[in-house]
């Protein structure tokens, strides 16, 4: 399907009629606002065209956000899980993998490894707990952490649903960014990719995301892109669904199917993984040319269907970049998807990998800054005035 239209543009000077060819994705990009219909449009784009939308995206980053990328550094702290979201690997139904939970010395090591490497922050993440132990366990990390590293370190956490409390309580300890991914904004889609019970509500997310925001955190949300049943509307949607919420920061990425997920009996209603691909990329450069400002982090799924990934992402839009500080030998068991990349790397591997990569791309890595969100300190700075 060719979805590249021209519109003739008449105009008369001195009398003399002149005409133009002027294609649609030319007057689309040219607009301060999409309708949903735009960005059906634009993630349909052939490969010409989408070079205009990549070319767009990156002249928008670099005038709002300049030429810099930032780590955080990805720290995958435990795979334990009570949820059974049908996409993911490290679902509680899975018996195939090993669990396991880092000690606080483990973490704190990789931790280290960041602050001494200046990467200026770090992410912790971990399948979803919501006991008290758990909350109070992450409550003194982040004591600790902050102790370890003067509390130089920009923190961002990814723990899943919890109560505004266990948010607060977070917060006070200086995590001051929280990813909490939407996964679809179409109530129905969502459904079909969660169990329809309690643990798995939509709404219970949306309020989540909300008392995020109450608690003062920037806020990243995101989908996944390319999935069963899912339709270029449902990703246009989302678009503007976080447009609409406001949000500070996105990570969105491919996809990937796992063969021990319920979601794998639906493997043939899949678009193949280039694709896929394609339309992450697509996603992200939109995103940014609606919001110019957020932060949007290449996500490791790009890695996993191509190695320049998330060099890729960079060069259309995303300006954060994760690299994997879990010690090595626990990565295996931290799969979400197939073909999760750099498995065997150890950290300093990663590190020296990327920087080669970045430094390829044009662009240069902000070593001890935190790169927190600009959008958030706009807001906050408007709300103020
Ligand atoms: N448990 C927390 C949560 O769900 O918010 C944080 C960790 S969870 C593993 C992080 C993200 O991994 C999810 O939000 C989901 O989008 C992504 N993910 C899980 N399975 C995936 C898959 N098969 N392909 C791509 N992304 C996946
Ligand atoms: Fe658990 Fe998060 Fe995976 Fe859902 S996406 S099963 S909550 S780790």
């Amino acid at each position: 399907m060719n979805l590249s239209f021209s519109k003739e543009f008449s105009y008369c000077i001195f009398g003399i009629n002149f005409s133009a060819q002027v294609s649609e994705i030319d007057s689309i990009l040219a607009q301060d606002k999409f309708s949903k219909e735009d960005i059906v449009l634009l993630l349909s784009t052939n490969v010409e065209d989408r070079n205009k939308l990549y070319s767009k995206a990156a002249e928008i980053k670099e005038k709002y956000l300049g030429k810099k990328v930032h780590f955080r550094g990805l720290i995958e702290m435990s795979n334990l899980c009570h949820k059974n979201c049908f996409y993911c690997g490290i679902r509680a139904e899975n018996t195939k993998i090993k669990r396991y939970n880092l000690s606080d010395d483990e973490v704190l090591e990789a931790v280290m490894f960041a602050w001494e490497n200046r990467y200026g922050s770090i992410v912790i993440q971990t399948g979803e707990v919501n006991t008290k132990s758990f909350a109070n366990r992450v409550e003194n990390l982040l004591d600790k952490i902050n102790k370890a590293t003067n509390s130089e370190l920009g923190i961002t956490l990814s723990l899943g649903e919890q109560t505004e409390e266990t948010y607060q309580r977070w917060f006070n300890k200086r995590a001051t960014r929280y990813l909490l991914r939407i996964e679809s904004s179409n109530q129905d889609l969502y459904y079909k990719l969660h169990p329809n019970d309690k643990n798995h509500d939509f709404g219970a997310r949306i309020d989540c995301l909300k008392s995020l925001r109450k608690v003062g955190y920037q806020v990243g949300t995101g989908v996944m892109i390319g999935l069963p049943f899912q339709t270029l509307e449902h990703l246009a949607e989302d678009l503007l669904w976080m447009q609409e919420f406001d949000v500070d920061m996105v990570g969105m990425g491919p996809y990937v199917e796992h063969p021990d997920t319920p979601l794998f009996e639906h493997k043939n209603l899949l678009i193949p993984q280039e694709e896929r691909f394609n339309l992450a990329l697509k996603m992200t450069a939109i995103l940014r040319i609606l919001m110019k400002d957020i932060n949007i982090a290449a996500p490791t799924a790009l890695q996993a269907i191509d190695p320049l990934g998330r060099e890729k992402a960079i060069k259309c839009g995303a300006n954060i970049i994760m690299p994997n500080i879990t010690p090595g030998y626990y990565r295996n068991e931290y799969k979400l998807y197939d073909n999760k990349p750099c498995l065997d790397d150890a950290a300093e591997d990663c590190k020296k990998c990327l920087e080669a990569r970045i430094h390829l791309t044009g662009y240069e890595i902000g070593y001890g800054e935190h790169g927190n969100s600009q959008h958030f300190a706009s807001r906050n700075n408007k709300n103020k005035n």
